[in-house]
């Protein structure tokens, strides 16, 4: 979606057009008003980042795409700030990836659900899981532990961009291989994830889609080293030097 009143030389485009997809996600109640306020935190963050995918950050999401690559049953998660913002884009992860997606929320009502189904599905997806949610992850309270038994309750690794701390933190204990887009390097979503990918989700899902297709012929050992020479600790702290100092 394009917006006719932002003129393309304006220097901060692409955050301008990313606050009016939040704002369209909201009006066609696929977007929580939470969301808006997540959104707003990102892009301070962003700011601090120059705006661009940082190194650590490029190694990341290629490491991310290695495991997504090599699972038995990976599940891209989708909340309504992701619906909004990158849902063509989810759509061809999870074809390059063999990934399964879930719509899953933090505030979760069914018509939410349902409205984000449709909008994927007008995106080319189809099989989305999350509606049956006849799974639940230990130690939340029941809104927020739901998830499909045979989607993020069965997979052993989970993309979840922009998660709350809790789940994420419940989600890893759980024994699954979380990887998490968070632009906060310091929130406690990022610090439980086994790959913290901090960078803007609109260029975080691109970049694993092209890391995923080149990596499409790589075997086994050349995935598994990619995943092994990985720290999360090092890019979680590449990326904090970053907003602090540079
Ligand atoms: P916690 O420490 O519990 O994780 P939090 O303040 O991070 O608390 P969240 O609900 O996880 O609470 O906040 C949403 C997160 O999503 C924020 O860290 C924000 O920086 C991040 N975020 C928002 N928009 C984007 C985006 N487009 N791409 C990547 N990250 C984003
Ligand atoms: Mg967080």
């Amino acid at each position: 979606m394009s917006s006719p009143e932002i003129p393309k030389s304006h220097p901060r485009y692409e955050s301008l057009l990313t606050r009016h997809r939040i704002e369209a996600g909201v009006d066609r109640g696929i977007t929580s008003k939470q969301g808006l306020i997540a959104q707003g935190r990102g892009e301070a963050f962003d700011y601090l980042l120059g705006e661009e995918t940082i190194d650590s950050a490029e190694e990341a999401e290629r490491v991310a795409a290695a495991h997504l690559l090599r699972a038995d049953h990976p599940v891209l998660s989708v909340n309504g700030n992701v619906a909004a913002l990158t849902p063509r884009e989810i759509v061809e992860l999870a074809e390059a990836t063999g990934s399964d997606i879930e719509v899953n929320l933090f505030n979760r009502t069914e018509g939410r659900i349902e409205r984000i189904v449709e909008h994927l599905r007008e995106h080319g997806a189809s099989d989305i899981k999350g509606k049956t949610a006849d799974g639940r992850i230990p130690g939340l309270d029941h809104e927020r532990a739901k998830v499909d038994a045979d989607g993020i309750g069965a997979a052993d690794v989970v993309l979840v961009p922009l998660e709350d701390g809790d789940r994420a933190e419940a989600l890893a204990s759980m024994g699954k291989t979380e990887l998490v887009i968070d632009l906060n390097p310091m929130s406690r979503s990022a610090q439980s994830a086994a790959v913290p990918i901090v960078d803007n989700l609109i260029r975080a899902i691109p970049n694993m889609t092209e890391h995923a297709r080149s990596l499409a012929d790589a075997d086994g050992d050349e995935l598994d080293s990619i995943v092994d020479s990985f720290d999360p600790k090092t890019a979680l702290s590449d990326a904090e030097r970053r907003i602090r100092e540079e």
